[in-house]
C-alpha cells in the first residue's frame, strides 16, 4: 500500500510490548497502537499497524509497556492538602480534633488545587480514571477537566450543613445542577453520594435511591467500614448495614459500595444476587485499623471489585501500583494463604474491574479497538522490573507509579516523559503550601 492511502492517526505508540488486559487476548511484542478521534483505531504488531496507519505524532516506547490506564474506583481527590497532618491517630480523635474542623471551614478555592494536586499525583502514577465523592464537587470536576482526567464525581451527602450547599436538604439539588451541568461531558460524569448510613437519614438514602433511579446514575456509598459503623446501625436500626440497606431497596446494579469490610458469608450471597459493585481500599483499612474486607470470597461469589486508595489523609498516597502491592500481600497474610489473589486478579480489580465498577468498561479498562484511547506507558528499562518473567508480577509487586513515562487520557497526551502537559505543577504546589497555613491554623492548638 502507497503512503498515501494510509489513514491517518492522530497519535501512534510504537515499538512497545502491548498488554491489552482484555480478556483472552495475548502479549504483542513490538507492537504498535494508532489512535484517532480519542479512540482505539488500530492495535496489533508494529509491521501491522504502521502498514496502515501514518500518524500526525508518533512516541516510540522501544523498552517500554503500552497498557491500559488504571482506575481508582473510590478518592477523595481534595484530600491530598490533608496528607501527613495527622496520622497514628485513634479514628474519632483523627476524624473529630483534625479532619472535620479542617473541613469545616473549606472553600472552593481550596478544593480546587488540591484536586488539582491530586490529579497531578494519580497521572505521574499511570491512574487516567477516578472516583471521587468529596465537597465542592463542582470544583473537582473543574480541576479534573483542566488535568485531562476522566471522573465519575459527586457530592458527599449527610444530614448536618455542609460547607458548601449548607443545609441538608440543599444536598441534593446541588447534585442535580450538577448532572446537568456536566450533562453530555466527555470526561466528567456525575454520581449521587450519601457518605454512610451513620450520616444519612433512611428519608434522605430512599430520596438518593429515587434520584439516581431518576437519571439512571450511579449511587455511591461508604458501607461496612468499620466495626463502629456495624454496631452503630444495628444498634439504631436492629440490623446490620447490608440488610438494612437491602430494606431501604438501595441494593441494586447501579450501587457503589465502598469497603464493604464486616460482612456475613448470607450478606456476601445477597450483594452479588444484587449485582451491587465493590471498591476495595486496603491501604485505607490497614491504616485506619477498619479491618480487612473479605475479597476473594467476594470475587468467588462473581462480585465486580475495583481497586481505591480512598482519600489521602488514609492513605497518605494516590499510587495504585503501590495499592495493588498492598492488596495482594495483605490477603496473603491475612488468610496465611500465598494462593489468594494472585497478580493477574489483582491488576484486574485496577483495570477493568475498576472501569465495570464506575459503569464505564464498554469505554475504557482494556486496550480494544473502538475503545476511548486511555492509555499509559512504563519504561521497563529498569533495574527492578528485570529481567521479565511474567508482566503482571511485575506490575503488581515490583514496579511503582515512578516508572510510568507518558500518559494518554481521551486521546491526549497528558504526560510525555514524565513531563505533565495540561497541569502547572509549580503552580500548584505554591498554592497548597498557602492552603496548607491555613488549614494549620485552623486545626493547631
Ligand atoms: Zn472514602
Amino acid at each position: 500500500m502507497s503512503q498515501q492511502a494510509k489513514r491517518r492517526a492522530d497519535l501512534l505508540l510504537t515499538n512497545g510490548t502491548i498488554l491489552t488486559l482484555s480478556p483472552g487476548a495475548e502479549l504483542i511484542s513490538s507492537g504498535a497502537l494508532a489512535i484517532t478521534g480519542g479512540r482505539i483505531a488500530a492495535l496489533g504488531t508494529k509491521a501491522n499497524v504502521e502498514k496502515f496507519y501514518a500518524a500526525e505524532k508518533t512516541i516510540d516506547a522501544r523498552g517500554a509497556l503500552i497498557m491500559p490506564g488504571l482506575v481508582n474506583g473510590h478518592n477523595h481527590a481534595a484530600m491530598t492538602c490533608y496528607r501527613g497532618m495527622a496520622d497514628d491517630l485513634p479514628l474519632m480523635e483523627w476524624l473529630t480534633r483534625y479532619i472535620f474542623p479542617a473541613e469545616s471551614k473549606s472553600d472552593e478555592n481550596q478544593i480546587y488545587w488540591s484536586t488539582l494536586l491530586a490529579c497531578a499525583e494519580m497521572i505521574r502514577s499511570g491512574t487516567t480514571t477516578f472516583g471521587d465523592m468529596y465537597l465542592f464537587e463542582e470544583q473537582v470536576a473543574q480541576a479534573t477537566r483542566q488535568a485531562g482526567m476522566r471522573a465519575v464525581v459527586g457530592e458527599v451527602l449527610y444530614n448536618f450543613p455542609s460547607p458548601n450547599y449548607g443545609p441538608p436538604e440543599n444536598g441534593l439539588k446541588y447534585t442535580e445542577q450538577l448532572i446537568n451541568r456536566w450533562q453530555g461531558d466527555p470526561l466528567i460524569q456525575i454520581a449521587i453520594e450519601p457518605h454512610a448510613l451513620y450520616t444519612c437519614s433512611p428519608f434522605l438514602l430512599r430520596q438518593c435511591r429515587d434520584m439516581a433511579d431518576r437519571y439512571g446514575v450511579p449511587l455511591v456509598i461508604h458501607l461496612a467500614e468499620t466495626r463502629s459503623e456495624l454496631e452503630e446501625v444495628s444498634m439504631k436500626y436492629g440490623q446490620t448495614p447490608v440488610k438494612y440497606m437491602e430494606n431501604l431497596g438501595l441494593l441494586s446494579s447501579s450501587l457503589i459500595a465502598c469497603h464493604c469490610v464486616w460482612l456475613t458469608e448470607e450478606e456476601m450471597d445477597l450483594l452479588a444476587r444484587r449485582g451491587v459493585k465493590v471498591v476495595h481500599n486496603p491501604e485505607s483499612n490497614m491504616k485506619l485499623a477498619s479491618g480487612v474486607a473479605p475479597v476473594p470470597e467476594l470475587l468467588a461469589r462473581g462480585v465486580t471489585v475495583g481497586l481505591g486508595t480512598d482519600g489521602c489523609a488514609s492513605n497518605n498516597n494516590l499510587d495504585l501500583f503501590q495499592e495493588m502491592d498492598s492488596a495482594a500481600k495483605l490477603h496473603k497474610v491475612h488468610r496465611l494463604d500465598p494462593t489468594v489473589m494472585p497478580a493477574e486478579v489483582v491488576l484486574e480489580m485496577a483495570t477493568l474491574g475498576g472501569a465495570k465498577v464506575l459503569g464505564l468498561d464498554k469505554e475504557i479498562g482494556s486496550l480494544e479497538v473502538g475503545k476511548k484511547a486511555d492509555v499509559i506507558i512504563l519504561d521497563l528499562n529498569r533495574p527492578h522490573l528485570q529481567p521479565i518473567y511474567n508482566l503482571a508480577s511485575h506490575l503488581v509487586y515490583s514496579a511503582t507509579g515512578a516508572d510510568v513515562r507518558d500518559v494518554i487520557i481521551d486521546g491526549h497526551l497528558v504526560m510525555q516523559d514524565r513531563k505533565l502537559l495540561t497541569i502547572d505543577e509549580e503552580t500548584v504546589i505554591n498554592k497548597i503550601q498557602e492552603i496548607k497555613e491555613k488549614i494549620w491554623q485552623r486545626v493547631s492548638p
